[in-house]
């Protein structure tokens, strides 16, 4: 009978023993600051280990506002520093943060920079007797249980643009994902996306600011975001985030957060889901000015370069001397007089070395027009009015 009694506590003790562990692994979260530096990058990640993980410091403007910051959530270490290149968007702040916090481990990609911003930083590294970890595809910071904090870029040792060179972070934590992208441009993005790693990412920090030269269309797909956060300065001078890419992440279904609308966005995730401190912004869908026509882009094959032009109305109309444009390139086709699409009927503009006339087609020319990376069409009337488009 003892023995039987014993059991019976035995057993109330482990699953008290059990699910009081389970609680605490509840209790886990990670958090992750965009922190508002203008134009510029600087992102806080709390690990749910504790560990604390800093991307970036802003302009050299920017050291004080984010030591400041620092203090303020008790921070006083940490964990990884990553640099994720020497521009001084990214680097800036950076000699004032290492010279106010404990620092373990600095990350940088493989490539110097001659500015001064980037020699205050070398300096600051040095003082601190700390030693630079190189910054490439296939590091590993952290794989532990439900935490992996990865290194996925940059893919190859030499680039001509010095963003391309940018520190890839990716973190999963539990059914949540993470990808940080620095302001690496198309050509990693297509390295990344024609590697085997995986992208897939809950939330992305869109690359480049939200630069027309990075977030391909393709990249875009294969990480599927749910969020994007977009790290830039009001009213900057460069003109980001462009048009171009707010269209697409807006076609792809990405909700988009602003540092320049919001200020410092905080995204936590408990694992399952991730939550932010702003509301969801509005998502607005372009709508084309002076529509009243009944015709749309209906595809755009980049790769075969094939765009297909509906006529949804009942009527013929005559888009003789209209123009197509190519987003990216900017290359535009001119329709040849008496060029009509039938009512309920549709054309097709082909392009590249296999291009062919026929029933319904028409070549705009024997060159590629059209980037395989991501691209768009445009199609104008006479008056220059914008009546459909493709993205
Ligand atoms: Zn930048």
């Amino acid at each position: 009978m003892r023995t039987k009694y014993l059991t019976i506590i035995l057993i109330i003790l482990i699953t008290l023993i059990f699910s009081l562990n389970t609680m605490a692994l509840a209790a886990e979260s990670l958090r992750i600051d965009f922190i508002d530096v203008g134009q510029a990058d600087s992102i806080l990640i709390q690990l749910p280990n504790k560990e604390k993980m800093l991307i970036d410091g802003g302009n050299n403007e920017d050291g004080d506002l984010i030591v400041k910051y620092l203090t303020k959530l008790k921070i006083n270490k940490l964990d990884y520093l990553v640099a994720t290149h020497p521009h001084e968007d990214h680097i800036g702040g950076l000699d004032n943060i290492i010279n106010n916090f404990k620092v373990n481990k600095v990350y940088m990609p493989k490539i110097s920079h001659t500015s001064q911003t980037f020699r205050d930083l070398l300096i600051a590294i040095k003082e601190k007797g700390l030693k630079i970890s190189i910054a490439k595809a296939g590091v590993s910071l952290i794989d532990k249980g439900d935490v992996q904090v990865r290194i996925i870029g940059p893919v190859k040792e030499d680039y001509k643009e010095l963003n391309n060179y940018s520190a890839i972070v990716k973190i999963n934590f539990n059914d949540t994902s993470f990808l940080f992208t620095g302001d690496a441009e198309a050509e990693v993005e297509e390295e990344l996306v024609t590697s085997k790693i995986d992208l897939a990412a809950d939330l992305l920090k869109i690359g480049h600011h939200g630069s027309s030269s990075s977030t391909t269309l393709a990249f875009l797909e294969k990480v599927n975001p749910q969020y994007g956060v977009i790290s830039v300065g009001k009213d900057n001078k460069y003109g980001h985030p462009t048009k171009f890419t707010l269209e697409k992440l807006n076609r792809t279904g990405v909700e988009v957060y602003r540092t320049d609308q919001l200020g410092t966005i905080i995204a936590i995730s408990d694992g399952q889901k991730i939550t932010f401190n702003h509301k969801a912004p509005f998502i607005s869908t372009t709508k084309i000015s002076n529509n009243k026509l009944p015709l749309t882009i209906s595809n755009l094959n980049l790769k075969d370069e094939i765009v297909l032009i509906t006529n949804n109305g009942s009527e013929d109309i005559n888009i003789s001397n209209w123009k197509l444009l190519s987003l990216r390139g900017k290359q535009e086709f001119i329709f040849p007089q008496g060029t009509i699409i039938k009512a309920g009927e549709s054309l097709k503009v082909v392009s590249g070395r296999n291009a062919s006339k026929g029933k319904g087609q028409i070549i705009w020319t024997k060159s590629y027009i059209w980037n395989n990376n991501g691209d768009a069409a445009q199609l104008y009337d006479l008056k220059g009015n914008l009546i459909a488009e493709y993205y």
